[in-house]
């Protein structure tokens, strides 16, 4: 390996900071560029800022640059979904039947300062804050930032360049704008945007409803999920349509039409949110797209990685995950390709090859999870299918993994083989409901044989 190269990187949020101290470690020189400020130096409530659903595939990513156990300790671990009927009745749908699969809530900002942490105690790692990539030369390996506040225009270079400034990439669109190079570009938006309210803590300081769940209140076309923080509080998102509906951003405009709604389709939650009103006016309304493009590499000089290389839609909870495997599949990709003299042509093609596959697998499974969670969590195939799925994964933990515990758990095998064989135990379940196949008093074992060999008969026609 030529440890003397140096790798830029530009954008230092959870991939970049996260690939700036894996390859610091394996001994390249990096500088880290960021364009806002150094958040652990601005004052911020870690705890009570947005979080983020962490599971195996990112724990992977954090386990290989060795700050795994220091992740966990700001982990707080969900073991399912707590549905919330329009009545208020709760129901815990486990997310595995395996005791030890469960997924975390992390808060960003905590798990961002940790990776700069680490990142920054590398002696072969700059990281630069206020810094803003307006250009890049693609072919020449360098990039030019604007300053914040001076608006003073800088130039760093790089042997390489790794663009890890997530969905709204400047590096992105420079190999978008770039006239002689042929770039595939998609983007797709949800007709739903989200917005995030707040349930502080109770007033002893503890949790207003359960602590170890991912809540959901599943309505059909909109749906409310809220994630526990350290400090007591849950940071509860709301995901609406923009237009075109009774209840949408565009006419939510008034606080009585705010409290009418909530009110009608949460009213448990509503109880627990005493500023719903003031927030829901004070903090923005965010859009949710899915970004697929290709090539990630151009000239063998820069290499797209993260959500600027593949945004998602959040409702996997695997964009972070699916950012840090990234970095996780680069690792392993420099250990096959990198020499005294490496080609970084290849290095990059042999990643995409390697990775993009399983990206868009998990961008179309997100949009599948959208409408399994605002729609089908309520329905009573769906409920049945899941306890079911429960009983197996239980019963026979080494036969049976459902596709939410393919996706989040099985990190061995990758999102592709995990969409495949997911949505076929998918199809072969409710069908045999359906059609009364699999009736209450036949044994576990021979449901899930009857299950098994459906899903072979579905794959084999596929
Ligand atoms: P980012 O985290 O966006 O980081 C990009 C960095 O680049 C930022 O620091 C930014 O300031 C910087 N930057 C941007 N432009 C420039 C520029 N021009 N110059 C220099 N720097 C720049 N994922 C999960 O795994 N689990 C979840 O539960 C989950 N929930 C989510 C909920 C919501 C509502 C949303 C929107 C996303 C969620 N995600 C989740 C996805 C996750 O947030 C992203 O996949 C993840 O942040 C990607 O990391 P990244 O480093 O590639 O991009």
């Amino acid at each position: 390996m030529n440890t003397k190269t140096n790798i830029l990187i530009i954008g230092a949020g959870l991939c970049g900071s996260l690939l700036a101290l894996r390859l610091a470690q394996r001994g390249y020189k990096i500088t880290l560029v960021e364009k806002r400020p150094d958040l652990r130096t601005q004052h911020q409530d870690a705890g009570r800022s947005i979080n983020l659903a962490l599971s195996d595939r990112g724990l992977k990513g954090l386990r290989l640059a060795g700050v795994e156990e220091a992740a966990l300790q700001l982990c707080i671990p969900m073991y399912g979904r707590m549905i919330h009927d329009m009545e208020g009745n709760t129901f815990l749908s486990k997310y595995s039947g395996r005791a030890n699969e469960y997924i975390n809530s992390i808060s960003r900002p905590g798990l961002n300062m940790l990776l700069l942490d680490e990142a920054e105690k590398m002696p072969n790692v700059t990281i630069i804050f206020n810094k803003g990539c307006k250009s890049v030369d693609l072919e020449n390996g360098s990039a030019t930032f604007k300053d914040y506040p001076t608006n003073e225009e800088v130039t760093y270079t790089g042997d390489i360049i790794l663009g890890t400034d997530g969905a709204g990439s400047s590096v992105r669109k420079a190999m978008f704008n770039h006239k002689k190079f042929l770039f595939s570009f998609s983007q797709e938006w949800l007709t739903h945007g989200y917005k995030e309210i707040t349930i502080p803590p109770a007033n002893d300081g503890g949790y207003r409803t359960e602590k170890g769940a991912l809540h959901i209140w599943p309505r059909g076309e909109d749906m409310l999920i809220a994630l526990p923080n350290l400090d007591g509080s849950f940071t509860v998102t709301l995901f609406l349509p923009y237009s075109n509906s009774e209840y949408c951003f565009d006419n939510l405009t008034t606080p009585e039409m705010v409290t009418e709604y909530f009110t009608k389709e949460y009213p448990d939650a509503v109880a627990l949110m005493p500023n719903l009103v003031e927030e829901f006016f004070s903090n923005p309304t965010g859009p949710l797209g899915t970004i697929k493009c290709s090539p990630w590499n151009s000239y063998g000089k820069t290499l797209l990685l993260g959500d600027a290389a593949h945004a998602i839609v959040p409702f996997y909870g695997q964009g972070m995950n699916a950012s840090f495997e990234d970095v996780v599949v680069f690792d392993e990709i420099l250990d096959r390709f990198t020499s005294e003299s490496t080609d970084w042509n290849t290095v990059f093609y042999e990643y995409e090859k390697a990775r993009k596959k399983d990206t868009d697998a998990i961008a179309d499974l997100a949009v599948d999870n959208f409408h399994e969670m605002k729609e089908h969590t309520a329905s009573a195939l769906f409920q049945k299918k899941r306890k079911l799925e429960t009983a197996f994964e239980a019963e026979f933990p080494d036969k049976y993994y459902s596709k939410y515990s393919l996706v989040t758990f099985k990190e061995e095998i990758t999102y592709a083989e995990a969409l495949q064989q997911g949505r076929a135990q998918d199809k072969a379940i409710l069908n045999l409901l359906d059609d009364g196949k699999l009736p209450e008093d036949m044994e576990l074992s021979e449901k899930l044989k009857l299950v098994q060999q459906q899903t072979q008969a579905i794959l084999h026609d596929d």
